[in-house]
Order: C-alpha cells, then structure tokens, then sequence
C-alpha cells in the first residue's frame, strides 16, 4: 500500500511540475496556484475547546493524559488538522522542493495569530525547530525555519534560528512508533549557551504529533532560562 501511495505522490510531483495551475490536491484548475476551491474548503481548522498542551479536543484546559506526562512548554497553538487536501501541499512544502509554498501556508498562521484573543505575539522571540546539517544541504531549506520568518516579517519581530541546532541526525519521527519518539530525541538537540533567552520564546514547527521534539526544544530553553515557551505549529496530526 505504502509504495502505491508513494507512487500518486511522485505522479503528483510531475504533475505539478508540468502544470503549476493545477491544485496541489486533485490536480482541477486552480486560480491561486495552489489550492482548488473545493478543496480549499475542506481546510479544517483547530477549534476550541481544545487542550492546551496537546489541542485535542477537551472539556478541560489541561486534558487528562497531558496532565500526567512531563511538558516543558507553557502552550501548544496548532492552525490546522493535518488532514484532506492541505496535507498534500504540507508534503510538497516539506519534501519536494516547494519552498514559494511558505507563503500560502503561513498567511494561515497570519490570520489564526490575530484572531487568537490571548495572544500577544509581539512579546515574542520567534525559533524554528532545526534540522540537521546535512539534512539542510539536501533539501536545501528547513520548512519551519521560512515559516518563522515569514512571521517575523509579517508582525516585525524578532527571529533567531541559532539557538537551538542538532547535533544528531535521527530516525524521522514519522517512521517511528508512538513510544519510540520521546526516546528518538534524546540528546539530539544543543543549545548555544552564549545566546541569552531570558524572555517568552516562540517555537514555530510545521506538524504536531507526539510533542517530542517540541518538547525537548522547550526543554533547553527552559533550562537556559526563557520565561514562558509556547509552541506554534502550522497542523496537527489527526488521532
Ligand atoms: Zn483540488
Ligand atoms: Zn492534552
């Protein structure tokens, strides 16, 4: 099943090559190059009530099975479900060399930042989730780090993508089981000691699944002594 999956996507990938008019999704027409209105459409957002540390749908600020788990940061924002269409173009974004896709993705994380009532982003110093090296030198570009600065663009603040870098190239969470992950990015990431983060620090990411490699991340920079880490991440997996 995997290897025909792989092989739509790789059709798809010549597709939309050859005809850059055609949705990202279901290759009909589309205006914006990168979305047909029906499946544009089918975007599904995040809406409350959700958890804020994992923003699955809950009754309660805090939903039972976050409550028992060790989260270092403060809270988690995700815009959408990575499902439909838009994982589709969150795929081409990530693997395909799609990197002009960073400015329809994050006029999304635009809208969702300002229509959020409890959040002050200009209180805020923006980080990118790294990639390592040599990952940088393949695919050229790391999604989450132009995610981050289009938002440092957008609501003029600042973004510093040097604090936090991997020093090992792991497994890729996605091929690992669920109770693999936590383990997967242990000692996987450093912090630059001689960069101060004494304020409230923005993790921006691309997909949210377990938190793992959020959570490390916020670790560090709690440990380095930022105020407050809140998570923002483009989509979340669906359960
Ligand atoms: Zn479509
Ligand atoms: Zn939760």
């Amino acid at each position: 099943m995997r290897v025909i999956a792989n092989f739509k996507i790789f059709i798809k990938e010549i597709v939309n090559i050859l005809f850059p008019n055609l949705c990202f999704s279901c290759l009909a027409k589309t205006e914006n190059n990168v979305l047909c209105s029906d499946c544009y459409n089918k975007i599904q957002f995040v809406t409350a009530p959700v958890c804020i540390l994992c923003q699955n749908p809950s009754n309660t600020r805090i939903c039972g099975k976050c409550l028992k788990k060790r989260i270092y940061y403060d809270r988690l924002i995700c815009v959408m479900r990575y499902t439909g269409p838009i994982k589709d173009v969150i795929h081409n974004f990530k693997y395909t060399h799609h990197n002009f896709l960073a400015d329809f993705l994050s006029e999304f994380i635009f809208a969702y930042i300002e229509a959020v009532p409890y959040l002050n982003i200009c209180e805020y110093t923006l980080t990118a989730v790294p990639i390592h090296p040599a990952k940088l030198k393949e695919r050229g570009y790391n999604q989450s780090y132009l995610l981050a600065k289009k938002i440092a663009n957008n609501f003029k603040i600042p973004v510093k993508n040097d604090i936090i870098f991997k020093i090992k190239d792991n497994m890729s969470q996605t091929e690992l089981k669920k109770t693999e992950r936590a383990d997967n990015v242990i000692n996987v990431f450093d912090i630059d000691k001689n960069i101060p983060v004494n304020g409230k620090i923005m993790i921006i990411d691309d997909i949210f699944t377990t938190g793992s490699t959020v959570n490390e991340c916020a670790r560090l920079l709690k440990e380095h002594g930022a105020k407050e880490v809140v998570v923002l991440t483009l989509a979340k997996t669906v359960l």
